[in-house]
């Protein structure tokens, strides 16, 4: 029955049997995340029962937004998830962007120096810290920045880490997803044993870690291993598909207050800020965040395995562990990046029918292709692509709301890739 529904949607028997002969290889993989999930659900369903979530938290604020009962218990409750002392979860936090923005500006003081052990951070953290003339950057405040590659081998270069603290860095930024570069994305443990090097030489420094696409990948989070302070957005994995916009900051006591007064201003802090009906939504998609990244993660290493199979090259390999959501496949040529991208589009349960084209996208040195048929606009957490027009024609491919969802997806690339003659199977 299966079968003819695929059929129907135009997955054709050759694309389909070629994915289940390269999912026999996957069963351990699927039951790890599995349990990985299973883990993370209890761990949230008993930080909301510790903190009584109840109907009253589904209430709605307006105005200053005093007394959001439903707010504060929100944040008690991912401030368990996470084990720190502390918590934002706004829906006035914009995006992810905005909230590492928060935490830095809250955090830093003219005079103050950044590092970043990890080499280059996220792309629109260049402009935040001022590595690109920006207005209004980190930099026009007068604080510094400095970062360290990483080794040929994408480890930790702790020789020059050493070297570069000095009595002026006062935060140091751990960028936890590989994001769109090449290099390795991190696992919690890796950050932990960077954490602690760094606290060993300066225990007083701030260890914040930019946690966006690698929430319940694992069963435990940075804030575990020594992280001061952690932060991502509600569009992606602890969003859970639901939160219609937002983004946190969970950390000490100590960064959080210093972050809500940047959030809001001097004085009101966290106080302010209401939450116009957005409560249940992130409540209810915090609860379902630990199965959406496992559905998401599914899909990850599906994709992988049915490319690397065809022989193209892929970020991370089938077989490698996993410390975030994304998944690069390096396609090697224009047409191919646009047929992949064209198929999960058109896979997709909202705006299915557009055909995506690439187009010269603020900030981008090469057009950019993107399929994104999203319920939320722009949410990463549901199945999306997108890729540079330029060499090596790598796209980016992450999410999925649902496991099969994904998997339609992937074999929606697979047969536009098919169609249009640039993959044969056989
Ligand atoms: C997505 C992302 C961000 C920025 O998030 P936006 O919501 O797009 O502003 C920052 N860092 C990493 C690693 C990300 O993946």
């Amino acid at each position: 029955m299966v079968k003819k529904m695929y059929a129907e949607l135009g997955i054709s028997e050759e694309v389909l049997s070629f994915a289940e002969e390269t999912e026999k290889t996957l069963t351990e993989q699927y039951r790890n995340f599995d349990h990985t999930a299973e883990y993370n659900q209890l761990k949230v369903l008993s930080a909301m029962q510790k903190n009584k979530v109840s109907e009253e938290c589904f209430g709605s604020t307006t105005g200053y937004g005093y007394n959001d009962y439903g707010r504060e218990t929100l944040e008690k409750v991912y401030a368990d998830t996470f084990h720190t002392e502390a918590c934002l979860v706004r829906p006035q936090i914009a995006c992810g962007t905005h909230a590492l923005a928060i935490a830095l500006f809250g955090n830093l003081r003219p005079g103050d120096e950044i590092l970043s052990p990890v080499g280059k951070p996220y792309d629109t953290l260049e402009e935040v810290i001022g590595i690109r003339p920006s207005r209004g950057s980190l930099a026009e405040y007068g604080v510094t920045y400095r970062q360290v590659e990483l080794k040929k081998d994408g480890s930790f270069d702790y020789e020059g880490i050493k070297e570069a603290l000095n009595p002026r860095t006062k935060l140091v930024e751990i960028q936890r997803s590989r994001g769109y570069l090449t290099r390795p994305s991190f696992s919690v443990a890796q950050i932990g044993e960077l954490i602690k090097f760094i606290k060993g030489i300066r225990p007083d420094v701030i260890c914040m870690v930019d946690n966006c696409y690698g929430e319940f990948v694992d069963v435990i989070e940075p804030s575990d291993v020594g992280a001061d302070m952690i932060v991502g957005s509600l569009i992606k994995n602890p969003g859970g598909g639901l939160a219609p916009i937002g983004g946190y900051i969970a950390g000490t006591k100590e960064c959080i207050e210093n972050s809500a007064s940047r959030m809001t201003c001097p004085g009101l802090g966290s106080e302010v800020g209401a939450t116009l009906g957005v409560n249940r939504s992130f409540y209810q998609g915090f609860f379902l965040a630990p199965t959406v990244t496992a559905a998401a993660l599914k899909g990850a290493v599906f994709a992988s395995a049915l490319y690397e199979r065809l022989g193209f090259p892929v970020t991370p390999g089938s077989r490698e562990q996993r410390n975030d959501i994304i998944q690069a496949v390096t396609l090697g040529a224009p047409e191919k990046l646009i047929s992949f991208c064209k198929g999960i589009q058109a896979g997709a349960p909202v705006d299915s029918y557009v055909d995506p084209e690439p187009w010269d996208m603020p900030g981008y040195d090469s057009q950019v292709i993107m399929a994104a048929g999203a319920f939320i606009q722009g949410a990463s957490i549901e199945l999306s692509a997108d890729g540079p027009m330029k060499p090596p024609y790598n796209v980016y491919f992450q999410g999925g709301l649902t496991f099969p969802h994904a998997r339609y997806g992937i074999l929606k690339s697979l047969q536009r890739l098919v169609d249009d003659g640039h993959v044969k199977l056989s």
